[in-house]
């Protein structure tokens, strides 16, 4: 069984998500959506980018390391 999910950033199916809180302001989500991996590594960079965030990626970078692994 694949992972998977809709990324609310470039609003379109990806191989793994993460649940990111960010508040946006202006354009793009606010609140929490998902995110896949692509674009929730440049939300990691923002100053005020929320703790869980960083780990969530972290951890879709080390499950992206393992291709083939996934359960
Ligand atoms: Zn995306």
């Amino acid at each position: 069984m694949k992972r998977g999910g809709y990324c609310a950033w470039h609003k379109g199916w990806a191989e793994d998500v993460a649940l990111a809180v960010v508040i946006e302001q202006g354009s793009g989500p606010g609140g929490s959506a998902y995110a896949c991996l692509p674009c929730a590594r440049p939300l990691t960079q923002r100053h005020d980018a929320p703790e869980m965030l960083k780990q969530a990626v972290a951890e879709m970078e080390a499950r992206a390391q393992q291709p083939g692994q996934a359960s």
